[in-house]
């Protein structure tokens, strides 16, 4: 097995790490109403789904 010669330093490991990062989760915008919601899910702001009115708002 492969062994490290030298210990990572802190600037090192720092830089590797500096591309980790949150992402949004499949996030797509409504065409119905341009928010933004989750994809192949119904919008949760206007309840719509592939352009159809599947769940009336209260
Ligand atoms: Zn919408």
């Amino acid at each position: 097995m492969a062994v490290p010669k030298r210990r990572t330093s802190k600037a090192r490991k720092g830089q590797r790490r500096a591309h980790y990062k949150l992402q949004a989760p499949g996030m797509v915008e409504c065409a119905e109403c341009g928010e933004m919601k989750l994809s192949h899910r119904v919008c949760k702001n206007c309840g719509s789904y592939k352009g159809e009115t599947v769940v009336e708002k209260n």
